[in-house]
């Protein structure tokens, strides 16, 4: 007999685990369908010689008691799992003699070295305030974006706040555009600052990063949010998620990659087709949440007809996304000197930038005396696939060597220390992450397709839903969690629940 009201979710990173624990905790029937034989996608880990390697995410935000991961595992009665301040966030160098920039989490000293690094640009700072705080309380109120129906519209009105009408005139602005209004359009040392850290976060430099984005994740590193880094690894977090379904009775099956999505009009639901090695398994449900990156989807789908053309438009034309070189390396801790954070970004004239995370002695990454050391940079995917097998192998040599000596020069190490060195490249992500042409990290969030302008959790297709980091409020663990709250409230009200708030 087939269940009528089932869901099956597709993806088992954090939107995909997220929003299938939230729906099934509520009672509904729920299949979480994962094509790799663990979970945690791009904020997964992977064991290598001892060591354990954070595969993408290394930083979270969101753990704070009220933040939104937080607020999901208490709704899970789920325990946080346990995880420290990063004070520095971050120490950013701009290679250009001058002391690098500390990031600070005490916004008292993050202020005062503002004005140290920056001097004159307080009225910047004040205005990301500003904006960031009413930013803040519309998030919080659980807005769906874009609006797609009335009911998105009610969501979208009720989390409005008086300060919201005031910020919104920023709605098609860039942070350049508040660095022009500050009359800081020629601070050329903060222009290359918020270059690095945008990009970081946002996929685009401060010309294109929308204003309204741009001045909430500039706001992360500092009380009352904060960045964290997980014990054990990234993977805990994932974890603890995946004991929620376990309480709820939910399914999750791995190493099942789905093939084909057909909605089937007698029968009235979704007809899933997964494999699992050469065998093909057939799953029916009335919803479907597709969590990978959407640009895949449209390979799945079966039924061509109606809002196809249309949709296949909007999605093919979505800019691209950036992939990643990650260099995942180990080393003796007595060869990291002066280490004071586990986060560094560092400009490069070879890579633009070049982000460091580092593991802490003891926190289960690394035997005692070691530490992992990931390195990551930003690039096109395309120029990892038109390759030849040669021509790959040398070019990924190349990389390795590159941000090898890279870091051997930043932080004086030699050669021989290292204990462990190995490069992933996007065709690696393709095959860990299952994301196309591993594209990472969701889309550039600029003034074109932040909130309002981006792409909706509500597909055309009636029970076929979006979550992830192509959707609301945009990348990271924190903001896929936002977009997994975000649908499980769509789909719940589409089946006339409408009183769900955290
Ligand atoms: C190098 C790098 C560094 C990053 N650093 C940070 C950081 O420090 N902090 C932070 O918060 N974020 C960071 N991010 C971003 C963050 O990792 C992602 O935004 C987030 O983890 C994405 O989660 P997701 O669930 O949307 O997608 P994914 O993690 O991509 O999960 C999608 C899942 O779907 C599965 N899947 C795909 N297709 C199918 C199919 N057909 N059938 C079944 N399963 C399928 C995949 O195997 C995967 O497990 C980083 C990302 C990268 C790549």
């Amino acid at each position: 007999m087939i269940e009528t009201k089932k869901v099956i979710v597709i993806g088992a990173g954090i939107a995909g685990l997220t929003s299938a624990a939230i729906l099934s905790k509520l009672g509904l029937s729920v299949t979480l369908i994962e094509a790799h034989k663990q979970s945690g996608g791009c904020a997964g880990t992977f064991k290598r010689n001892g060591y354990i390697f954070d595969v993408g995410a290394t930083q979270v935000a969101g753990l704070e008691s009220d933040g939104i991961h937080s607020k999901i595992f208490k709704f899970l009665q789920i325990e946080t799992p346990d995880a420290s301040i990063l004070d520095p966030s971050c120490i950013v160098d701009l290679n250009d003699g001058c002391r690098p920039v500390h990031i600070w989490y005490e916004s008292s000293k993050w202020i005062s070295e503002r004005k140290k690094q920056f001097p004159g640009s307080e009225r910047f700072w004040a205005l990301c305030n500003l904006i960031h705080q009413s930013n803040w309380k519309f998030a919080n109120n659980e807005p769906v974006m874009p609006i797609r129906n009335y009911w998105d519209f009610l969501q979208f009105i009720n989390a409005l706040n008086p300060q919201n009408l005031l910020t919104g005139f920023l709605l098609k602005s860039s942070m350049f555009d508040l660095l022009k209004i500050c009359g800081l359009d020629k601070d050329q040392r903060l222009i290359k600052f918020l270059n690095l850290q945008l990009k970081l976060y946002s996929q685009e430099n401060v010309y294109n990063t929308a204003a309204l984005y741009g001045c909430t994740v500039l706001q992360m590193s500092q009380r009352p949010h904060g960045l964290w880094h997980l014990k054990d690894s990234m993977q805990a977090l994932s974890s603890a998620l995946e004991e929620s379904l376990k309480r709820t009775n939910a399914k999750i099956l791995f190493n099942q990659k789905v093939k084909l999505l057909e909605y089937n009009s007698q029968k009235k639901l979704w007809e899933i087709d997964s494999l699992k090695g050469d065998k093909v398994n057939k799953y029916y449900a009335h919803d479907v949440i597709y969590s990978p990156p959407p640009q895949g989807l449209l390979n799945l789908l079966v039924d061509k007809k109606d809002n196809y053309l249309q949709y296949q438009n909007r999605l093919n034309n979505l800019p691209e996304p950036s992939g990643a070189l990650v260099f995942y390396s180990a080393l003796k801790k007595e060869n990291m000197r002066n280490i004071i954070s586990n986060h560094y970004q560092f400009i490069s004239e070879e890579f633009g930038s070049l982000f460091i995370s580092l593991s802490e002695e003891g926190d289960g990454r690394a035997p005692s005396g070691e530490i992992t050391l990931i390195a990551s940079i930003f690039t096109k995917t395309q120029e990892w696939f038109d390759l030849e097998k040669d021509q790959y192998n040398f070019k990924k040599n190349q990389y390795f060597n590159k941000i090898s000596k890279a870091i051997e020069e930043k932080f004086n190490i030699s050669p021989e220390d290292w204990l462990h060195r190995e490069l992933s490249t996007p065709r690696a992500f393709e095959r860990w992450t299952n994301r196309p042409r591993g594209i990472v990290g969701g889309l550039g969030q600029n003034p074109e397709i932040f909130g309002l302008f981006g792409l909706s959790s509500r597909t055309p297709f009636k029970g076929l839903w979006l979550c992830g980091d192509s959707i609301y409020p945009g990348e990271g663990t924190a903001g896929v969690t936002q977009s997994a709250l975000m649908v499980s409230k769509q789909v719940l009200a589409s089946r006339g629940i409408n009183n769900f708030n955290l």
